[in-house]
C-alpha cells in the first residue's frame, strides 16, 4: 500500500467523509457481487488503496437512451461506490463531461495516445449514415477509441447485443460492439439498463486483478450472468408446486405465485438480479409482480415480452422446498386418510414423508407448466 499522502483512496475517503470501515464493508460487498469468498474483500481494498494513478476511461454513447449512465451513477451504496469511481478518470463522457465540441474531442484523442485505458460503450453502433459526431461515424469513433485500449466494456443490451435499435427490422443497421472490435478483450454487461452494481464490480475487478473477469460464450462475466434467474427465484417453489398466476390481479398474483404463464423469461435468462436486486437492493421486477422480460439476453425485444417460453431443462423440483400453500394442502389430505390410525405427531411426519416422496418423483416435463 502506498503512503497516506499518495493514496487516492485515502484522499477520496477523507473528501467524502467515508470511514475506512465503511470502505472495507463496501469492498466485502463487491467481493460478494463478484462471487468471490468474503476474504477477497480485504484483497480488493488493499489493491484499490495501492492505486497511485487513476484509470483513464473513455465512455462512448451511440444508439442509447442514457439509461445505463443513469443506472451507473445511481448504483447503491453511492458514497462508497464513489471511491471506486474516484479511481477512474472519466476523460470522455458525452452526457457527464463539462467540455464540449473540439475540447471534448481533444480529451478523447489525448487519452487514445496513451495505452492502458478502458473504453466503455453504451448503445448500439449504427451503420454510417445514422450517427456522425465531429465528422466521424460511430464505427470510426469506436474503432479509433479501442485502438490502444486495455479492454472494451459494453454496458447495456444495446452495445452488448444491439438491443432495441437492432430489433426487427433493424432500420439503422445497428450492431453490437463485439461484432466490430477485434483483437481486444471485450466484455458485455447487458441489461436494459445494466445494473450499476455490475459495472462497479467489473471496474473493481479490473483495478484489483488487472484483467477482466471470467466470461461466458456471450462475453458476459460469470459472476453476474452465470446462473438462471429461474434457479434463484423466490417464486420457484410455486413453479414446482403448479401454482401459477393466470391473469393479472387474480388470486395467484395476489399471493405471489409463479409468473411463468404471464410470459416470465426467468427460465431462459442468466442474471444475478434475484441476488443483488435493484433500487438500493429494495426490489426487482419479479419481486414487484411482473415477469422477467429477459433483457440481458440477445434479441429479447423480438421474443415478445408476454409470450410464454419453452423450458427444455429444469433443475429437479426436489432441489427446492415446496410452497407453504401446497404443503398445507398435502398435509390436510393425508391427515384425512389416516384419521384415527395414528396420533397427531405421526400424522405430520407421514404427511411430510408423502409430500417429499411425491416431490422427488414429480419430475416436471420440459414444456409442462
Ligand atoms: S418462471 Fe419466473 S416467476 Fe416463475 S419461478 Fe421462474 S423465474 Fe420465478
Amino acid at each position: 500500500m502506498g503512503s497516506d499522502e499518495e493514496s487516492l483512496v485515502t484522499k477520496s475517503l477523507a473528501e467524502r467523509g467515508i470511514t475506512r470501515r465503511e470502505f472495507l464493508k463496501f469492498c466485502t460487498v463487491m467481493a460478494g457481487v463478484l462471487a468471490l469468498p468474503t476474504r477477497y474483500g480485504v484483497r480488493i481494498a488493499e489493491a484499490l488503496e495501492a492505486k497511485k494513478e487513476k484509470l483513464p476511461v473513455i465512455w462512448l454513447e451511440f444508439q442509447d437512451c442514457a439509461g445505463c449512465s443513469e443506472s451507473f451513477t445511481r448504483s447503491y451504496q453511492p458514497s462508497a461506490a464513489q471511491v471506486v469511481l474516484d479511481l477512474i478518470s472519466l476523460n470522455y463522457h458525452e452526457t457527464l463531461m463539462a467540455a464540449a465540441g473540439t475540447h471534448a474531442e481533444a480529451a478523447r484523442e489525448e487519452t487514445i495516445k496513451k495505452s492502458g485505458y478502458l473504453v466503455v460503450v453504451e448503445g448500439a453502433v449504427p451503420s454510417s449514415e445514422y450517427c456522425v459526431i465531429g465528422g466521424k461515424t460511430a464505427e470510426q469513433i469506436l474503432l479509433e477509441s479501442a485502438k490502444n485500449a486495455a479492454a472494451v466494456v459494453a454496458v447495456g443490451s444495446c452495445s452488448s447485443f444491439g438491443g432495441l435499435p437492432k430489433a426487427h427490422p433493424n432500420p439503422t443497421g445497428a450492431r453490437a460492439v463485439m461484432d466490430l472490435v477485434k483483437g481486444k478483450p471485450v466484455l458485455n454487461l447487458p441489461g436494459c439498463p445494466v445494473n450499476g452494481e455490475n459495472i462497479t464490480a467489473t471496474i473493481a475487478h479490473f483495478l484489483t486483478f488487472g484483467e477482466l473477469p471470467a466470461m461466458d460464450k456471450l462475453h458476459r462475466p460469470l459472476f453476474a450472468y452465470g446462473a438462471l434467474i429461474h434457479d434463484n427465484c423466490p417464486r420457484r417453489a410455486h413453479f414446482d408446486s403448479d401454482e401459477f398466476v393466470r391473469e393479472w390481479g387474480d388470486k395467484g398474483h395476489k399471493k405471489g405465485w409463479c409468473l411463468y404463464h404471464m410470459g416470465c423469461k426467468g427460465p431462459i435468462t442468466y442474471s444475478n438480479c434475484p441476488l443483488i436486486l435493484w433500487n438500493d437492493g429494495t426490489s426487482w421486477p419479479i419481486g414487484s409482480g411482473h415477469g422477467c422480460i429477459g433483457c440481458v439476453e440477445p434479441d429479447f425485444w423480438d421474443r415478445g415480452i408476454y409470450k410464454q417460453v419453452k423450458i427444455h431443462e429444469v433443475a429437479p423440483p426436489a432441489f427446492y422446498p415446496e410452497s407453504a400453500a401446497k404443503n398445507e394442502k398435502k398435509i390436510s389430505g393425508t391427515s384425512y386418510a389416516v384419521t384415527g390410525a395414528v396420533v397427531g405427531a405421526a400424522i405430520g411426519a407421514g404427511a411430510a414423508a408423502i409430500a417429499k416422496g411425491k416431490s422427488n418423483g414429480g419430475e416436471k416435463s420440459s414444456d409442462e407448466s
